[in-house]
């Protein structure tokens, strides 16, 4: 997955690595955006599809 702002690839690992829950606000660790992520389980080929937006308060 691919950070919207920079496009610069953002793996799962370091996620878990850097203790980041989905759904709270993270910093990308490329350009310093306020990003979030979220998980859905629900996808018929049972893997986890896993979406980055950027939080815009
Ligand atoms: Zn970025």
């Amino acid at each position: 997955m691919k950070c919207p702002t920079c496009e610069k690839q953002i793996g799962l690992d370091w996620l878990e690595d850097e203790c980041i829950e989905p759904n709270l606000d993270f910093d990308c660790p490329h350009c310093d955006e306020v990003l979030r992520y979220e998980i859905d389980e629900g996808t018929y080929l049972g893997a986890q599809h896993i979406t980055i937006e950027v939080v815009d308060d």
